[in-house]
């Protein structure tokens, strides 16, 4: 199949894409956070193939997309009155709700579990998409299963060209990680994946926000992940990438006393300079909206220069940079490297 590339900006490619979602096929689409990979998310058989292109495990439930808040009711058993809480101070933003399915859900979308992810997303193209298709959407992110997620329709091609029908190139994504997932299907409700939204603007809204453990540790032998995505390695460039954690100074002793050829440093913006190895930087230090819009981008830039060993500096896990640790340990396997 040959994959289609469209211009956001031209008035016919929203027509174009929103019917072949209509017939059952799969469009690349930018959002805010990273492109998606969208299909009708009321015909199993489409969104199975969401799957088979991506190489996903089916056992891995998506996030069904909206352009109207009222869209939402269909899709639950019922709105709780926190749901329009959240609502109403992020969405439409990267924020992704969890809820009771209600029965028009596929198994496919909802991975067998008796919930469903909903988000709003505010991207002008996926919003615009949305309404011309006249369907929700169910989109993980648009990336091979395993890869970094993509921030750019280039990324998209990179991965899936070939596989899908087409992408809907609409530029640099924003927010640069995936959505914050809290689930108001548990007491108190429960952070289970940091992004754009963070901890701290959750709790004002409801108070009471549980952290899921698997946001910072891997999975203990045996437990069940209570957000699927979150048991796989994830993000990963082929290099073995080792987080470590302490100041610019030990870290340029540490990486220059290991320089080597296949070596390679992911640091903030500025920092190369010091470094005895090729670097790629991925943000101010101290600018975690950066870091986060940067860090996909800058995985997929150290495959391309073929380094085996990555050296990254350690996000501060606070606002924001919660989402950045919590993407950065999984593409390091949550190898960190406490440095004196
Ligand atoms: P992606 O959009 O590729 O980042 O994948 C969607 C993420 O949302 C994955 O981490 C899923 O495990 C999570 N997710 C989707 N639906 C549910 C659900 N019903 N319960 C828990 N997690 C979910
Ligand atoms: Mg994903």
């Amino acid at each position: 199949m040959q994959t289609q590339l469209l211009r956001a900006n031209d008035p016919e490619a929203i027509k174009t894409a929103a019917r072949i979602l209509q017939d059952g096929g799969l469009v690349g689409m930018p959002t805010e956070t990273v492109y998606g990979l969208a299909a009708n998310a009321l015909n199993g058989k489409a969104v199975a193939r969401i799957f088979a292109a991506k190489g996903r495990p089916m056992d891995n439930p998506l996030i069904v997309h909206i352009s109207e808040f009222d869209q939402i009711y269909p899709l639950v058993q019922s709105v709780p009155e926190a749901a329009g809480r959240l609502a109403e101070r992020f969405w439409p933003g990267p924020l992704t709700i969890i809820l009771p399915k209600s029965g028009i859900i596929p198994d496919e979308v909802s991975a067998g579990l008796p919930t469903v992810a909903v988000r709003f997303p505010s991207h002008p193209v996926a919003r615009a998409l949305i309404t011309a298709a006249g369907l929700p959407l169910a989109a993980p992110s648009a990336n091979l299963s395993g890869s970094p997620s993509p921030t750019t329709a280039e990324h998209v091609m990179n991965d899936l060209s070939g596989k899908i029908e087409a992408v809907l190139d609409g530029g640099a994504c924003g927010v640069g990680v995936e959505s914050t997932v809290v689930t108001l299907a548990a007491d108190p409700p429960r952070l289970l994946r940091p992004g754009g939204v963070t901890l701290e603007q959750l709790r004002e809204v409801l108070g009471n926000v549980a952290l899921d453990p698997a946001v910072l540790h891997p999975l203990a032998d045996g437990v069940r992940a209570a957000s699927p995505g979150m048991k796989y390695k994830h993000y990963s460039p082929k290099a073995n990438v080792i987080i470590l954690d302490g100041s610019f100074e030990a870290y340029k002793t540490y990486v220059n006393s290991h320089a080597a050829p296949d070596v390679a440093a992911l640091c903030y913006n500025g920092e190369n300079t010091g470094l005895a190895v090729p670097a790629v930087c991925y943000g101010g230090e101290r600018d975690c909206g950066e870091q986060a819009r940067e860090l996909f981008d800058a995985l997929r830039k150290l495959d391309e220069m073929k380094a085996k060993t990555v050296y990254a500096r350690c996000p501060e896990p606070k606002g924001v940079g919660l989402a950045v640790y919590n993407r950065l340990i999984r593409a390091a396997g949550f190898e960190v490297l406490r440095l004196e």
